[in-house]
């Protein structure tokens, strides 16, 4: 039983049987229904092999076109690819961290320039993410702790000022 349900779901006997089921309902159509469906097709067969059959008067910049569409398609589609890989991003923007003045610095690039919304300073030691705290009138201006492992570093300048350096030797190492 299975034998002859696996024949009738083949794709092949499958279409061959419409095929045939969809002739015979024309025909019997066109029998009862004094309609020439299958006439028709048949006419229309014949009048695209007669078309092909026939010699045609074809002019020589038609026959030049015909043979180099394919090579304008050819030469749009590359074009097109260029486009796109044109719009790949560049490697630098695989360069996200690095360490500097001891301290590890990540980032996220944003139209092939650094976010600087996107800074995080990690612990060398632990890789929490660091505190910053700036003491302006003091000698030491800034200071960047970790309140995981007790690290600390002391810079004479402002966070803001050390964030403008790091961004600085980020992009003079791309
Ligand atoms: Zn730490």
């Amino acid at each position: 039983m299975n034998k002859i349900r696996q024949f009738f779901l083949n794709p092949w006997v499958y279409g061959v049987g419409s095929a045939v089921l969809a002739v015979l309902i024309l025909r019997v159509l066109d029998h009862y229904a004094h309609l020439a469906i299958i006439d028709s097709i048949f006419k229309f067969l014949k009048n695209v092999l007669d078309f092909f059959n026939k010699n045609h008067e074809l002019k020589l910049w038609v026959l030049i076109v015909l043979c180099l569409t394919p090579l304008g398609i050819a030469i749009l589609v590359l074009w097109v690819v260029s486009l796109f890989q044109g719009e790949t991003e560049p490697e630098f923007t695989n360069y996200i961290s690095d360490t500097f003045f001891d301290i590890n610095w990540h980032w996220r690039w944003l139209d092939n320039s650094i976010l600087e919304s996107s800074l995080l300073l990690l612990c060398p030691n632990c890789s929490n993410e660091l505190q910053v705290k700036d003491t302006p009138f003091n000698d030491i201006k800034s200071k960047v702790y970790c309140e995981h492992c007790g690290f600390s570093k002391k810079f004479r300048l402002l966070t803001r000022d050390l964030v403008k350096k790091v961004l600085r030797e980020i992009r003079r190492r791309i």
